[in-house]
């Protein structure tokens, strides 16, 4: 039973994104989920990945005074709020005061008022496979009340099992390669590969594989051998699978990473060729 008094499983929601034209074919809403289990060294969005701690010291920090601390919750007051992101520049445990707890029926209560102007919903996170049981049932309802299209991008981490049980009501996923070598993908996100690569193919086997996606970053993802080993990899599942490569980008990043060059638009166009003479027939990059 939930804190509702019901048996409904409950979401805990970072931000939701009325139109994106990225995040999955036509025009979407995106749902931010918080709480995610990799730790990337070039998280653009730390403040999604653990969940609050109540220690209350972003509400001194609030210039609206748009935060109290309660018993064991922090209270956002969203009407006053100016997204200053004073409280999650703050944050000792890289989580948000601001996320809100929906339960499936709520949120597809909110998304619903703008389903006439999308053709569908994308999850992303933090991490979808961390709130399945949630997402199942969120679907679900996406499904029985509309024509919809719905959508996870995930890290791929939590392997086939995790994803069954949403999988009736999930027409597609985007999963994130962010290292193609196993040492390197450890050191990058602080978790290992083998279950990733599980999950791509299991849903290219599904044909509910509508990416795989990569982030070129300076010396995890930018070499030619990087690359090589990434397309061999994916062309040996299928090689029809839809690789899009993604430029990393300092602003937002934290930490060292703050620090890494973006890769040139020849760097980027080579490893796109890199890709397709290793076996992909469908390779993108981004701007
Ligand atoms: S973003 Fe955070 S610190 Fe800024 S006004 Fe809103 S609650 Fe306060
Ligand atoms: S959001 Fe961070 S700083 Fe604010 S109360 Fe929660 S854990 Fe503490």
């Amino acid at each position: 039973m939930n804190n509702n008094g019901m048996n409904e499983p409950l979401g805990i929601v970072n931000h939701i994104l009325k139109k994106s034209f990225v995040d999955g074919p036509g025009n979407r809403a995106v749902i931010f989920l918080q709480g995610c289990n990799f730790h990337c060294l070039y998280c653009h969005n730390p403040y999604t990945i653990n969940h609050c701690t109540a220690c209350g010291l972003c509400v001194e920090t609030c210039p609206q005074h748009a935060l109290t601390l309660g018993k064991d919750k922090i209270f956002w007051n969203e009407d006053i709020c100016v997204e200053c992101d004073e409280c999650i520049r703050v944050c000792p445990e890289s989580a948000s005061p601001r996320t809100r707890t929906y339960t499936p029926a709520e949120l597809w209560q909110e998304v619903a008022r703008i389903g006439p102007f999308i053709t569908g919903i994308s999850v992303s996170g933090g991490e979808p496979s961390l709130q399945v049981p949630f997402l199942a049932r969120f679907f679900q309802l996406v499904k029985e009340n509309s024509d919809l299209t719905t959508l996870i991008e995930t890290n791929g981490f939590a392997g086939q099992q995790a994803y069954t049980d949403m999988l009736p009501w999930l027409d597609m996923a985007m999963v994130d390669l962010k290292c193609s070598d196993p040492d390197k993908h450890l050191e990058l996100t602080g978790q290992p590969l083998d279950t990733v690569l599980e999950s791509i193919r299991f849903f290219a086997a599904q044909g509910k594989l509508q990416q795989v996606q990569q982030v070129i970053a300076p010396a995890y993802t930018d070499q030619a051998a990087d690359m090589q080993r990434t397309a061999g990899l994916l062309a040996g599942i299928d090689p029809s699978i839809h690789l899009r490569l993604l430029r990393f980008r300092p602003h937002g990043a934290s930490g060292p990473a703050a620090q890494w060059q973006s890769p040139t638009d020849e760097r980027m166009d080579a490893l796109v060729e890199t890709a397709r003479s290793n076996g992909l027939t469908s390779v993108e990059r981004s701007l």
